[in-house]
């Protein structure tokens, strides 16, 4: 154990979010599955960190990449001048890319990957003399991160309407789930590809050639692993097409393996224009996100418009040589360790012990795909977190680490989990939900 000052007065400075204040709680250590306390516990991760720490905590090969750059090369910028390593990292990025996705942006998260992904398609349509397209279409619990791009198209609106002033000319098309038809249900929800027509009734409602960009989750994660009707996405797709509108996928917690496949593109077989993405890139150690491009909108983006040589976007840290260092030894992992194919064979076993959870007190829906679940729970009457965060605190507790939105509880452990870690998981949840009152 480590010892620590008096936790009251030690957390004063940074003081955490309202639950932090209310339950000071350190982690001071990780290795593969597992979280170490400050007061010496082990616990599994059964969330990889916040859905990022996709090779296990602190893999030795990534931490030796990190060590060795940091020796060699602590910075340099990756623009007018540069280094090999953002070099290697966006081939090897790319490679795994769907068909047609050839180029690499590098930023420092999934908001900076949003905003520099709305600013692309944005800039995209008016570089090429089309200025109309300036509406930007989002879904209802779309989750986008914090940047003014992403809470404008996310669909969260108490993050929008603290603000007041958002991007002009966004609208969000409705969520797409139908919790009593969904309810444990297995696979891909089977009522609807139609829904995507929301997508032509908005595109109805105003001029098709006003809008730029459609930005969606392939599977909602931090709403509450909301999985994407039958079809859905490749109606999308063809609405885009049909009307001349860029697709982007907010991929930043369903890319490298999250879904067993490296994209949720790949998994979907539905390619869009853009992706964003982040945390697995790096497995969680040094910060870094990237939007993937196809090269034409890429090329636009980075020439600018004509005669405007000073038209710029980039960020001190883009393809930080760190950052880098840990993208490029992450993908190996992935590669070498068969990582992503595992997440795929496993997702059986997490979906069996997922749905042997429906009948415990209060479930009302089991979803999942790849290494990504979750367990609604009934919510109580005018207290819609209460439940989950009973079940998250004994969770802790009992030695594992689960993530709760609202009163769903989420699952995505790092793809080196194993049978005895989901079993430890799903039954520690279980005896926590037996437990609620
Ligand atoms: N987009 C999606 C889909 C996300 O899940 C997240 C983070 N959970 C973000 C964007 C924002 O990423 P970050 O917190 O790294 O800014």
């Amino acid at each position: 154990a480590t010892e620590m000052p008096d936790l009251q007065s030690y957390w004063m400075p940074f003081t955490g979010n309202r639950y932090f204040k209310q339950n000071p709680r350190l982690i001071t250590s990780a290795k593969g599955m597992h979280c170490y306390t400050h007061d010496g516990r082990e616990l599994i991760d059964a969330v990889a960190g916040l859905w990022c720490c996709n090779a296990g905590h602190c893999h030795p090969k990534i931490v030796e990449a990190i060590k060795a750059q940091a020796e060699t090369l602590d910075y340099s910028m990756a623009f007018q001048l540069s280094h090999p390593t953002v070099f290697d990292l966006a081939n090897k990025v790319t490679a795994m890319a769907p068909e047609g996705i050839d180029y690499a942006f590098f930023v420092n998260s999934g908001s900076e990957a949003v905003d520099t992904a709305l600013k692309m398609a944005l800039a995209y349509h008016r570089i090429r003399g089309d200025a109309s397209r300036t509406r930007l279409i989002g879904r209802e619990r779309g989750y986008h991160g914090v940047g003014f791009g992403g809470i404008s198209v996310g669909g969260i609106s108490p993050n929008r309407k603290m603000f007041g002033t958002m991007l002009p000319g966004v609208d969000h098309l409705p969520h797409t789930h139908n919790l009593s038809e969904n309810a444990y249900s297995r696979g891909l929800p089977k009522w609807g590809a139609h829904l995507a027509d929301d997508l032509e009734n908005i595109v109805a409602l105003h001029d098709a050639s006003t809008i730029a960009a459609v930005i969606v989750e392939p599977v909602a994660g931090s709403t509450g692993v909301l999985l994407p009707p039958d079809g859905y996405l490749q109606r999308l797709r063809d609405i885009c097409d049909k009307h001349g509108i860029l697709l982007i996928f907010d991929e930043v917690i369903t890319a490298f393996g999250r879904l067993g496949d490296n994209f949720a593109s790949s998994r979907f077989g539905v390619t869009p224009d853009l992706i964003t993405t982040a945390k697995g890139l790096t497995s969680g150690t040094v910060p870094m996100g990237a939007v993937l491009a196809k090269s034409e909108i890429y090329d636009t983006f980075m020439t600018g418009p004509e005669g405007a040589i000073e038209f710029f976007h980039g960020y001190t840290y883009s393809g930080h040589p760190l950052a880098a260092a840990a993208g490029c030894a992450t993908l190996d992992v992935y590669k070498e360790e068969g990582l992503i194919e595992r997440a795929r064979s496993m997702e059986g076993k997490l979906e069996d012990a997922l749905h042997s959870l429906k009948g415990e007190p209060h479930v009302i829906d089991v979803r999942n795909i790849g290494m990504i679940g979750a367990v609604e729970l009934e919510p109580i009457a005018g207290q819609p977190t209460a439940r989950a965060m009973q079940v998250f605190r004994d969770c802790y507790d009992k030695g594992v680490i689960i993530r709760t939105t609202g009163d769903i509880i989420a699952f995505s452990p790092p793809l080196i989990v194993a049978d005895e870690h989901i079993e430890k998981m799903i039954e520690t949840v279980r005896s926590s939900l037996r437990a609620l009152n």
